[in-house]
């Protein structure tokens, strides 16, 4: 049964007074999923929310991310808003200014930004008698029944370890935080990683170095894709045919190559992965003409284990004379240049980290307060969890867009935080109508999901032998293990039983 009809349901333990004139939301971060929690409001006529914004700019990963090469290797067209769809996309894989763009217009267009504090900080939030109670690390203070964690998946650079990077002498820096002040053209450039990231950034600035040394600690598969830019003219059909663009994104050949990738990831032993390996592999041979090159980048592990790679220009750049790849291990960083364990040294003007992002943090660093004193700290000791990746026990009307073990890697977030939000947006009709002044999932409900989302995903791929930031400290891929058919399916409408509704407070 569907909660659309929660009248008949029974409320648990725990009270809170029912909002009298209306709801007030409070959304942390105006990145796609703080813009889309925002337009979807607007949509219903609710005006009383504000979007918390620590940048100065809408965007986040996009305005955060702006490394050489940058694009969504997710289709321009599904990597947009159901309800914004772009025509002007220039390419099938959209390049990052442009996407940032994008956000900008949406911002604008649906009349977001009054609604928008920049630069504004959020330190912690607490739920106290019916209310979200959130501080800004600048010490103001704000309140709503509702609260929305908007804060992305991949948020917080992580910079490893390596002895002596503090003593580098030259430039370095993460790659969600590049420094554009620094020449790159015919200078000796470093690049440590090799993930989606780091492929982007070699695929960039091979021609543009004098040497491009690429410090690969594991290599990667590869899938070829189109490099394929959009025409005038085709724009032009998708301008005067926005059927041409759905086609795009959920016509047969989509939906059919989404069916095929999802079967090859949640069962490592479908016919579905073993044809990605056989392309993988394929392109390796046929790309790469340097049998010892190509041996370096053979991985040891299967295709799609970590977030699978498309690239276009990958292997191409490798093979230019500029670049070496260097897959010995990493000894430490020296004032002027990077000493590998067998000696070798590689003297370098300028240093970027393609090392991935710290993954288990989602709303954190906020101090997160639920009923009875929680600490989603401590609830999240272990890892994070939260119920159908969107709703946390014991802390009601909490929206996680894009949260822990919901479909991350190849798919468009963007269609996912749609999918989320409208069901979400289904739970706080029971708060909307008065008949409850919250609404949380129940323990229970997020146990069974645990204990079949870890036991399906050791049978993915993401669990067949490779390390990736897929997986938790016991080597479980923290990731929706099933189709997206069924995530479709379960976001559709939530189930009345696996929720509470907090008994409201009868003044
Ligand atoms: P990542 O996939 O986590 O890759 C980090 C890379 O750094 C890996 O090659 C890793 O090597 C290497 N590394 C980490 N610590 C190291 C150390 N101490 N020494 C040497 N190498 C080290 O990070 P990412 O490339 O930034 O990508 C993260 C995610 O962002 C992607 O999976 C994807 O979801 C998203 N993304 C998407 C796009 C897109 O086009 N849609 C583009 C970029 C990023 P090992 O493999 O050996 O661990």
């Amino acid at each position: 049964m569907v909660i659309a009809a929660l009248s008949g349901m029974c409320f648990a333990r725990g009270r809170a007074a029912v909002p009298q004139s209306g709801l007030r939301t409070i959304i942390i971060g105006a990145g796609m999923a703080g813009l889309l929690a925002g337009i979807k409001l607007k949509e219903r006529g609710e005006t009383d929310f504000v979007i918390y914004e620590k940048g100065s700019s809408v965007g986040g990963t996009w305005r955060e991310n702006t490394y050489p090469g940058i694009a969504c290797d997710t289709p321009a067209h599904s990597y947009s808003y159901s309800f914004a769809l772009n025509p002007e996309w220039s390419a099938f894989y959209a390049p990052g200014p442009e996407i940032q763009a994008y956000f900008e217009r949406a911002a604008q267009r649906y009349g977001l930004l009054d609604a928008i504090r920049f630069e504004t900080e959020i330190a912690e939030c607490i739920w106290r008698e019916g209310q979200w109670h959130v501080r800004t690390t600048d010490g103001r203070s704000d309140r709503a029944h509702v609260l929305v964690a908007a804060t992305g998946v991949l948020h917080h650079p992580h910079v490893p370890k390596i002895p002596g990077l503090e003593t580098f002498e030259r430039p370095w820096f993460h790659s969600a935080r590049w420094d554009h002040s620094v020449p790159l053209d015919g200078k000796r450039i470093g690049v440590i990683g090799n993930g989606s990231t780091g492929v982007q950034i070699i695929s960039a600035l091979a021609r543009r170095a004098e040497t491009l040394v690429h410090f690969q600690r594991s290599p990667q598969w590869i899938m070829p894709c189109p490099d394929s830019m959009y025409t005038e003219a085709d724009k032009q059909v998708f301008r005067e045919d926005s059927a041409k663009i759905e086609a795009v994104r959920n016509g047969p050949e989509a939906a059919a190559r989404k069916a095929r990738f999802t079967s090859a990831i949640i069962d490592m032993d479908s016919p579905e992965l073993a044809e990605i390996q056989a392309i993988v592999e394929r392109n390796l041979e046929e790309s790469v003409s340097d049998p010892v090159l190509r041996e370096k980048l053979r991985p040891n592990y299967r295709a799609a284990c970590k977030r699978m790679i498309f690239s276009a220009h990958y292997y191409n750049a490798v093979q230019e004379p500029t670049v070496l790849l260097e897959n010995q291990a990493i000894d430490r960083v020296e004032p002027t240049g990077v000493r590998m364990k067998d000696g070798t040294f590689h003297k370098l003007d300028v240093l970027a980290l393609a090392t991935g992002f710290k993954v288990d943090q989602f709303v954190r660093p906020i101090r997160m307060i639920g009923e009875d004193d929680l600490d989603l700290d401590d609830v999240w000791a272990n890892g994070p969890r939260a119920y159908y990746a969107v709703t946390v026990p014991s802390f009601p009307n909490l929206c996680l867009l894009n949260g822990p073990t919901g479909p991350v890697g190849n798919f468009s977030l963007v269609d996912i935080a749609e999918k989320q939000w409208d069901y979400f947006d289904q739970l706080i009709d029971a708060v909307r109508a008065g008949r409850a002044a919250g609404v949380a999932p129940t323990m229970a409900a997020l146990e069974a999901y645990e204990a079949a989302r870890n036991k399906d995903a050791m049978r993915t791929v993401f669990a067949s032998g490779c390390k990736s930031w897929y997986l938790n400290a016991h080597g479980i891929p923290q990731v929706w293990p099933w189709s997206y058919a069924h995530f479709v399916d379960v976001m559709a409408a939530p189930r009345e039983a696996d929720y509470r509704l907090l008994q409201p407070i009868v003044a």
